[in-house]
């Protein structure tokens, strides 16, 4: 182990107690995609206990390009992302404990994993998610290291329950929503740097160094070469129905994620999203038609075409995924158009 570890160990903060104390833990990644496969092989390589995968999706030629865990053979293969990931981790360090868990993470999958966890890493693309993320955060007091990029910005930030504001408090003040990977696109380098906050953050935590871990928000473009690091203690909200002084958790009691029913006879999936009141028609339609959509509006909805695909927005929250019976194609195409 000594030799393995050595250089990690001879870095000061860490040494053998803190290395002894990673090779402990128990961490969660949700969402083994861009920056999930980047946490994922930093944490294997630095010798964690444990660590549990989740992801509901498979491997596509479109993902090789950042994803760094997988392979052309992965994607002909459409291996879940889960379980190729699951395999190159073992190659990389075999003594690391690897569960992969292939499906769509919701309020009673996530708090069976909780009680063992000691730290959970946003892998996901998407807000629904992260809430119930930032719930079982707090619910459980685990610490939750967010993180989110597109095009060549990122963003992180670190949630220590009972210390820091949660992303519920962060949210209302900062402009934390916007386009997906399949609309605005994105470099790799913004991921690596992305995960390289989430990653040091993570060893910090795992290694015992609680007090080291960064007190802002920090975001960056690479491109434009602008960096924020911005102290959040103000953000705090007493109030907060996820981290206040009487939490309610309200993503675990909606039990979070999306509803999504199958229309009879309809070739059509409509979905409900947890949290519409964060969902903004007008700025939806106007990144649609940037990407080059067919968007059309009334009153009520927006609807959005293009190569074969038809959905509809309504203001309630509600979309209408049509041409299609598969629940989790409909899901997929949701926040493909969402994030
Ligand atoms: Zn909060």
């Amino acid at each position: 182990m000594n030799e393995r570890y050595s250089r990690q160990i001879l870095f000061k903060p860490i040494s053998h107690v803190g290395q002894e104390k990673i090779s402990k833990k128990h961490a969660l990644i949700l969402g083994v995609g861009a920056l999930g496969t980047h946490t994922a092989e930093m944490l294997v390589r630095a010798g964690i206990g444990k660590l549990t995968l989740i992801d509901r999706d498979y491997v596509e030629a479109s993902n090789l390009q950042r994803q760094n865990l997988f392979t052309e053979k992965d994607a002909a293969e459409k291996l879940p992302k889960a379980a190729a990931a699951k395999e190159r981790l073992h190659a990389v360090n075999s003594d690391v404990d690897i569960v992969a868990i292939v499906g769509h993470a919701d309020a009673v999958m996530l708090e069976n994993i909780a009680p063992n966890l000691d730290l959970l890493i946003d892998g996901t693309d998407n807000f629904d998610t992260r809430f119930l993320l930032n719930d079982i955060a707090q619910k459980y007091r685990i610490p939750y290291l967010f993180g989110s990029c597109l095009g060549s910005f990122g963003m992180s930030f670190t949630i220590i329950p009972g210390t820091t504001p949660c992303l519920q408090c962060l949210l209302k003040r900062l402009p934390l929503q916007g386009q997906t990977c399949d609309t605005a696109g994105i470099i790799a380098p913004t991921v690596q740097m992305v995960t390289a906050h989430q990653g040091a953050e993570a060893l910090k935590i795992l290694s015992g160094n609680i007090e080291a871990v960064r007190k802002t928000y920090v975001s960056f473009d690479l491109w434009e070469n602008d960096y924020l690091s911005l102290k959040t203690n103000a953000l705090k909200d007493e109030a907060c129905p996820s981290c206040g002084s009487a939490p309610t958790f309200p993503f675990l009691e909606r039990d979070a994620g999306l509803k999504v029913a199958v229309l009879c006879g309809r070739d059509t999936v409509q979905i409900r999203p947890a949290n519409h009141e964060s969902l903004s028609l007008e700025q939806l339609a106007d990144q649609w038609r940037s990407a080059g959509y067919e968007v059309g509006a009334n009153p009520f909805l927006v609807s959005v075409q293009k190569d074969g695909l038809r959905a509809v927005f309504f203001k309630d929250g509600r979309a209408l995924i049509h041409g299609m019976k598969d629940p989790d194609q409909a899901r997929k195409i949701y926040y493909s158009l969402v994030g």
